[in-house]
């Protein structure tokens, strides 16, 4: 009888345990977190054009099906009018070997600003948080566009690239780049 009580116990204690982890198998998020490029007055618009000494506006609808986690924006030249894959963050191409082969060949040119980073080029990276628990999060923000660098030189007016980058709670992320033009005012 005891050994009957004790088969009994632990068969209740295995369904307990059990229906926990199916539980657990529901809240399990892997699907990765969007950014909804389409909403109203979303921005930036692909090929939209700003200038220094005004403001990028910032407008883009984040969704996931669990819980967001975090955003950044990423803005970076995109003179050498390369490549971001936007299936796989994994992907990126940048394709420096390209944009070397490039530069060398039209050594002396001031205006190819291949490795850009050291450059006039403007450059501006910000992580921003999400409150916890979303599931969805409005990006309703504006990004300044100095006219000079801190070392008091104009910024180069031309191709860049707009990225924005979604993590969710789970650690998967997705990202946009949006092609646009910042130039100087004339
Ligand atoms: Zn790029």
């Amino acid at each position: 009888m005891k050994k009957l009580l004790t088969i009994i116990a632990s068969a209740l204690i295995m369904s307990v345990i059990t229906s926990c982890d199916n539980d657990d198998d529901k809240t399990i998020d892997t699907e990765k977190p969007q950014i909804n490029a389409s909403i109203d007055g979303a921005s930036p618009a692909n090929a939209a054009t700003f200038y220094f000494g005004e403001e990028i506006p910032v407008k883009l609808l984040l969704t996931d099906n669990a819980e967001l986690g975090s955003f950044s924006v990423n803005i970076h030249n995109n003179f050498d009018h390369h490549s971001h894959s936007t299936e796989e963050e994994g992907e990126e191409h940048h394709d420096h070997e390209e944009g070397e082969e490039h530069h060398d060949h039209e050594e002396g040119e001031e205006h190819h600003h291949h490795d850009g980073e050291d450059g006039d080029a403007f450059q501006f990276t910000q992580d921003y948080t999400i409150p916890a628990g979303s599931t969805q999060f409005l990006i309703d923000t504006k990004i300044s566009l100095p006219v000079k660098s801190d070392d008091g030189d104009e910024y180069e007016g031309g191709d860049y690239h707009f990225m924005i980058t979604v993590t969710d709670k789970a650690g998967f992320s997705t990202f946009k780049a949006f092609e646009i033009k910042i130039l100087q005012k004339e």
